[in-house]
């Protein structure tokens, strides 16, 4: 959908920035402006300020700014198009229709978020249940992950079988229909639907406000493919996300810099002993987007990959 640059404009001059933020972000007054701690990077004393006249918020620190559509756009991770409907909508503007390209992104992506985050509970269950969690705690154990790191990472187990995720979560065709676009379940050709994950250890990913949005699943032997990630989703494109990211920042003391490694093992090996700056790409070369995002935190990058092609 294309919107026309002029109605962007009055969009814009209609919206208002600081209520916006503050609806989200709790801002205080100081001098003609406000400020607030930045929702972009972890921070201990404001220095993120918000322009009335200007309509523009720039932070100090990480150098994060723009106007009502970036903001939403940045802190709601909303498509343009969705963030320019949300401020169209709250100033009473009605958005003039042109041709759609077909290529219009769903708005609503909470049934999606909602059905990963049950699934992560679902797999995090099935860690802890005897019937089923023997070989995985051996798996852990062995590679020496302690409870308190597969608490901290949320990591579960997607028991043997074609269809235990289906049947604990999926009870009408809109679960379905959400389960499959998250990537939870595959259909074939058939028509059958079955899970994607089977007797794997599951990590989920999560965006930078802790909700998950894929999981990466490794294999408890030598069964191929090793690891296996959700396939990309509305909520999930691969190339911008960034393993173990959520959990660096919710770390006692924010990053000064972050190691960028390969897996999730690499992350949770290095968490346990107490390096809480590393991340991982997700089987993608490290992107612009990657380092864009990670700079926002930090001043320094440290690449630590294999010596393959990859790396
Ligand atoms: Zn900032």
């Amino acid at each position: 959908m294309q919107i026309p640059e002029d109605f962007i404009e009055e969009v814009l001059a209609r919206s208002d920035l600081v209520g916006l933020i503050h609806a989200r972000v709790p801002l205080r007054r100081s001098g003609k402006n406000y400020s607030a701690c930045c929702p972009f990077h972890k921070e201990k004393t404001p220095s993120f300020s918000v322009s009335p006249d200007k309509q523009f918020y720039h932070c100090f620190g990480c150098g994060a700014s723009g106007n009502a559509i970036t903001f939403l756009r940045e802190y709601e991770r909303m498509h343009f198009v969705d963030a320019v409907k949300t401020l169209a909508q709250a100033a009473s503007l009605q958005v003039p229709s042109t041709p759609t390209h077909g290529n219009e992104k769903k708005a609503n992506t909470r049934p999606l978020f909602d059905i990963l985050d049950k699934a992560q509970s679902y797999y995090c269950e099935q860690l802890k249940n005897p019937s089923v969690n023997k070989r995985p705690i051996q798996y852990l154990k062995g590679r020496q992950i302690t409870s308190s790191a597969a608490k901290e990472f949320a990591i579960g187990y997607a028991p043997q079988g074609w269809d235990n995720l289906k049947s604990a979560l999926i009870h009408s065709n809109k679960e379905s229909e959400n389960a499959l676009d998250a990537g939870l379940i595959v259909q074939n050709d058939k028509q059958r639907i079955y899970d994607r994950f089977r007797d794997r250890i599951m990590f989920p990913i999560r965006d930078q406000r802790g909700r998950t949005i894929a999981f990466g699943g490794r294999v408890l032997g030598d069964d191929k493919p090793k690891y296996l990630n959700s396939p990309e989703s509305p909520l999930f494109q691969k190339g911008n996300e960034l393993y173990g990211l959520y959990e660096a920042l919710q770390s006692r003391q924010s990053p000064k810099k972050f190691l960028i490694v390969e897996g999730y093992m690499d992350v949770i090996a290095l968490a346990q002993h107490d390096l809480r700056f590393a991340v991982a790409t997700l089987g993608t070369a490290t992107s612009k987007v990657h380092i864009e995002r990670l700079f926002r935190y930090a001043p320094e990058l440290i690449f630590c990959f294999d010596g393959d092609d990859a790396g």
